[in-house]
């Protein structure tokens, strides 16, 4: 407890922290929470798995005692804005954790479920609220939200939010919010448009990087396989029979894919649910709970709804497709090797899927060990990348350009000879 008192936090948030039961700041906590205090705008550039929400909430906190009390009802002094409902529910419950010895209430406001209960909560007033872009635009267009008291405002995973599309409607909401503010932004990767958008709703913001941005955690155990598109399923299932799989996520590319592989898991006896756009809020969070209890070993899912996903102990993540951008595989595999535990990431690369993983390995500028488990024999050709042990991997670019610049060599050879062959004839 006393090393989050010596970042400058007091009175109940020291006790929400404590409750929570941490005992030592994650880096990112150290790095963050002092300037935040402070009020300073901040860049965090930091993983999932590394803190991050703590470091900015316990914040939040201690700025909203310091702030002067509103004269009339309970205005929206804190804003969150994330880029998922998933994502909007567990930073809410984080501020509720955290935020449980203080007289602050708080707020997730997300799409897909019943805006009333949402506009009736607001009326009677909350001083956090933590919201997904859409909904929060409709209602501050229904005049059910004002941003006008607005002090900390808080973009979380924003290369996320640019990805999903949603940069046009952060620049609305954070025009709304007055000018006199906190703005703290984090994101796991900092693209160029995540760095204007810094630049254009930040004043001389404090940037702290954690860890290597490129690199996942180093307690993430990476492995590929290499199979054939029809041996996924059953390459999964002797995962899932011979190793020591606990709880698992299973990437797959598309929300058909993902339905199918559930179905095939069910019917061979496991325990799996699936998650992705398709389903209804309330399917989805049935399928969260459910996953969290332990009641189902696998949880199958798309990119975009498992961002976010905070579930402890998660043991293996399988990209069951390989991720087709380099992020996402950090992404993904930030799922498993949280807080410093254990975890293991399969990745499942068929013939077609290599270039994805050679932009991969290019990213993190490492060859990921192939594995093979006993028992399992893939018919897999063999692969046309350099043998283990060498550096990275050459891009199919320069492996093209190669080959062409030998078959240019080889007509050009072919023309000086026609020539020669011209002039004596
Ligand atoms: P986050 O990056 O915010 O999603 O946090 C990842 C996980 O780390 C969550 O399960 C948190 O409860 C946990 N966590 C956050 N801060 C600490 C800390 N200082 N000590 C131990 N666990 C933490």
């Amino acid at each position: 407890m006393s090393d989050f008192k010596a970042l400058g936090l007091k009175g109940n948030t020291l006790k929400g922290v404590s409750r929570a039961g941490y005992t030592t700041p994650s880096p990112i906590q150290a790095a963050a929470i002092p300037l935040a205090v402070a009020g300073r705008d901040l860049i965090g550039c930091a993983q999932t798995g590394t803190g991050k929400t703590a470091a900015f909430v316990l914040p939040m906190l201690h700025r909203l005692y310091e702030m002067p009390r509103p004269k009339r009802g309970r205005p929206v002094r804190a804003l969150v804005v994330v880029p998922t409902r998933e994502l909007a529910l567990q930073v809410e419950k984080a501020t509720r954790t955290y935020g449980q010895f203080t007289p602050f209430l708080s707020l997730a406001v997300f799409g897909g479920t019943s805006i009333d209960k949402q506009i009736r909560t607001l009326r009677r007033g909350v001083d956090i609220v933590v919201a997904t872009p859409g909904r929060l635009l409709d209602l501050m267009d229904r005049g059910v939200i004002s941003l006008s008291k607005v002090g900390v405002f808080v973009l979380d995973e924003a290369d996320r939010m640019f990805d999903m599309g949603f940069i046009k409607d952060i620049r609305k909401i954070a025009a709304e919010v007055p000018k006199q503010r906190q703005t703290l932004l984090f994101s796991a990767t900092m693209p160029k448009a995540v760095q204007e958008l810094a630049q254009s709703i930040q004043t001389e913001p404090e940037y702290i990087q954690v860890g290597q941005r490129r690199n996942p955690a180093k307690t993430v155990d990476q492995g590929v396989c290499r199979v054939l598109p029809n041996e996924k399923i059953g390459l999964l299932c002797h995962v899932l029979q011979t190793q020591d799989v606990e709880s698992v996520i299973v990437f797959s590319r598309t929300k058909y894919r993902a339905d199918r592989i559930v179905r095939k898991l069910s019917k061979k006896g496991f325990s799996a649910t699936v998650m992705h756009s398709n389903r209804s809020q309330k399917q989805r969070e049935k399928a969260l709970a459910g996953f969290r209890s332990g009641r189902f070993q696998v949880l199958v899912a798309t990119d975009v709804a498992a961002r976010g996903i905070d579930v402890d102990s998660i043991s293996h993540v399988i990209n069951y497709d390989t991720p087709n951008q380099p992020d996402s595989y950090i992404h993904r595999i930030g799922r498993t090797g949280r807080a410093e535990t254990e975890g293991v990431a399969l990745t499942f690369v068929t013939e077609a899927e290599e270039k994805h993983l050679i932009a991969i390995e290019e990213h993190i500028s490492r060859r990921l060990p192939r594995k093979v488990f006993e028992g399992f024999e893939s018919d897999a050709p063999p692969e046309i990348l350099p043998a283990p042990g060498s550096v990275t991997p050459k891009t199919p670019k320069h492996k093209k350009s190669k080959a062409s610049r030998r078959k240019k060599a080889a007509a050009r050879k072919r023309n000086r000879k026609h020539k020669r062959q011209r002039s004596t004839s």
